[in-house]
């Protein structure tokens, strides 16, 4: 059994190299998705345990993204922390805005990244209990 599934929407191939090698290697399942509305689409038909939402992507941005899944019954428990390499005042408070429950600055940092992670996942899990 895997440690848990997570969903990393994220465009950059090397961020999402980067995170492959991370979760895997930590026993996580990866699912991945390279924009906002395919990251909608994978979230809904394969309910992972948590999403990383980049902010700059593509189609429609992370926060748009944040706000759709907050606002879907299907998906609004599923916690979601929000990745983004803009050190803009502000990004964060605007990521929580817009539904995110947690928010990591790039660069992406192994320990910083397992530890958000584990730190929501044993919350949900005690919730469930
Ligand atoms: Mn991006």
């Amino acid at each position: 059994m895997s440690a848990g599934r997570i969903l990393y929407i994220e465009d950059n191939p090397q961020n999402m190299r980067l995170v492959r090698k991370i979760l895997v290697h930590a026993g996580y399942e990866m699912l991945e998705a390279e924009n906002g509305l395919t990251g909608l689409d994978v979230a809904n038909a394969e309910q992972p345990d948590l999403i990383l939402l980049d902010i700059n992507l593509p189609d429609i941005d992370g926060f748009e993204v944040a706000q759709r899944l907050k606002a879907s019954e299907a998906m609004a428990l599923i916690p979601v922390i929000a990745l983004t390499a803009n050190a803009m005042v502000g990004d964060r408070e605007k990521s929580l805005e817009a539904g995110c429950d947690g928010y990591l600055p790039k660069p992406i940092g192994r320990q910083d990244l397992l530890d958000t992670i584990n730190e929501f996942l044993s919350l949900r899990s005690l919730m469930s209990a």
